[in-house]
């Protein structure tokens, strides 16, 4: 008989080992969860507090994810009804537009010498939501760069209705997201020609505005975020009048691959890589000064309600001295370093209970 006490023993031991890890991961977890949860929202008196609330960003970083982690496989392609996705554009900064959906942020920075685009959306959106300029005054043909967060569907598919339209304009995107440009299973005439390859640190300036890219793997392994500088704010009278500093952190959820291409060989490798390259990037955003994020999928900067507020305080949003007038004594409504540290701060305590939650597993 004895012969079997110890296999029956050991194989006890280690369920109990296991649970007990399992137990202290989830325990390590909700710590950052908890963090991240004390981050969402700004003190009430804080200026536009219920503006600079990040309840959908920690909604969906914070969720307890299912493990193990699976590439998403939903196929994108159809055309989706321009009600469901159109939205108005708005003049935001003196120099930048948002010219998005109702979900995707997508942002046009104008300067003297030509236009910066930032994303270029599904394949049936791109092309409407760059004539958004012309509400503005600005003409599509003037888009210098359009620079891509990332490879996937609904960042880069619209770029090449924006290549074959408009052939001045420069398709940017990493080394590394060109290459799943080439290897995924998007349909064949949404895919771009290889263009422009941005590297880390690669600085794109068109008048006053420079924009410097950083390559930070995660999302992708070659997502892009941008810090922006400067935005002005020198027409409205908004009481925050002047220079700001913007940041676009690129990819946010976690994505171990898409449109069939695995990323990364598991949840763990994904998650340190993620949170190495929020850690990197929140450092850069606080030596340039960031004021003001701005946010690829709307929701989690409370976009939508920023925006909602700008235009009711501008219903003809084509002349932002008009607005103005009524933003007096106000802070601007997308400015904030107070909001920038939160954001952050919701962001990486989420990543590191995402890690938590996969160490455990
Ligand atoms: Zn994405």
């Amino acid at each position: 008989m004895t012969r079997f006490i110890a296999p029956v023993c050991c194989a006890a031991l280690f369920a109990g080992g296991s649970a007990a890890s399992a137990n202290a991961q989830a325990a390590a977890a909700q710590v950052h969860v908890d963090a991240a949860r004390a981050a969402v929202a700004a003190a009430p008196k804080t200026p536009n507090a219920t503006l600079h609330t990040f309840k959908a960003l920690f909604d969906q970083a914070c969720a307890k994810p299912m493990l193990p982690d699976q590439m998403r496989t939903n196929d994108r392609s159809a055309v989706v009804p321009r009600k469901d996705w159109f939205a108005f554009p708005a003049n935001v900064f003196d120099n930048l537009y948002f010219i998005g959906t109702k979900t995707a942020g997508v942002w046009a920075i104008n300067t003297p010498e030509g236009v910066i685009v930032i994303d270029a959306n599904f394949h049936y959106s791109s092309k409407e939501l760059v004539m958004g300029l012309l509400n503005f005054g600005i003409e599509p043909e003037n888009i210098k760069y359009v620079l891509v967060t990332h490879a996937h569907d609904d960042r880069y598919w619209g770029a090449k209705a924006l290549q074959d339209t408009y052939p001045n304009a420069r398709i940017g995107m990493s080394a590394a997201d060109w290459d799943l440009v080439a290897k995924d299973n998007s349909p064949a005439q949404f895919k771009p020609k290889r263009d422009l390859v941005i590297a880390d640190g690669q600085k794109i300036t068109l008048g006053d505005v420079t924009v410097t890219a950083y390559v930070t793997p995660g999302h992708t392994p070659g997502t892009l975020s941008f810090i922006i500088e400067p935005l002005w704010n020198k027409k409205s009278i908004a009481s925050d009048e002047g220079r700001h500093v913007a940041a676009i952190w690129g990819g946010t959820d976690p994505s171990i691959g898409r449109q069939g291409v695995q990323y990364y060989p598991d949840g763990q490798t994904m998650m340190r890589t993620h949170i190495a390259s929020l850690r990197r990037f929140i450092d850069l955003g606080e030596k340039a000064g960031v004021d003001t994020v701005l946010t690829p999928t709307l929701a989690h900067g409370n976009m939508v309600e920023k925006l909602r507020q700008w235009r009711i305080r501008n219903p003809d949003h084509s002349a932002i001295a008009e607005v103005s007038v009524k933003f007096e004594g106000e802070p601007h409504p997308f400015v904030s370093t107070e909001a920038v540290d939160r954001f952050n701060k919701v962001l990486l305590e989420c990543y590191e209970a995402q890690l938590a939650w996969r160490t455990g597993s």
